[in-house]
């Protein structure tokens, strides 16, 4: 999609720090890490976020949460990991292209909200 920073880091416009790559989903580091691992999981399909999420389109999602673990032993989250996807302007999401946050490397605060 024109104008989505994510898209254009998947097209290679936008250079990452790449750690998983396939058909259908890419992972790079984020670029202002909140976590000693701070990586950003993506479908290579345009997705808004989650609220763009039907029945159609979200398998990826299933496929995306089969790669998590695997990056997460990769970058040896051995000790556990938080998954975080924020919606809309009151979830703070500031890239409207579906993205799952692996943050970890460090033991996280427990605030949710
Ligand atoms: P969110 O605020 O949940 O939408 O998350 C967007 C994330 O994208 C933030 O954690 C940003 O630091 C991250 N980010 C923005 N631009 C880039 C970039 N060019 N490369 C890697 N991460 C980025």
């Amino acid at each position: 999609m024109e104008n989505c920073l994510f898209c254009k880091i998947i097209a290679g416009d936008i250079p990452s720090t790449k750690v998983y790559e396939d058909d259908k989903c890419l992972a790079f580091r984020d670029i202002a890490p909140m976590a000693p691992t701070h990586i950003l999981v993506i479908p290579k399909a345009h997705i808004g976020g989650v609220d763009e999420l039907t029945a159609d389109n979200s398998a990826v999602v299933a496929h995306i949460f089969s790669v998590i673990p695997q990056i997460a032993k990769e970058e040896g989250l051995a000790n556990g990991y938080r998954v975080v996807s924020n919606v809309g302007d009151d979830g703070g999401q500031t890239v409207r292209h579906l993205h799952f946050h692996i943050l970890g490397g460090k033991k996280l605060s427990t605030e949710m909200a």
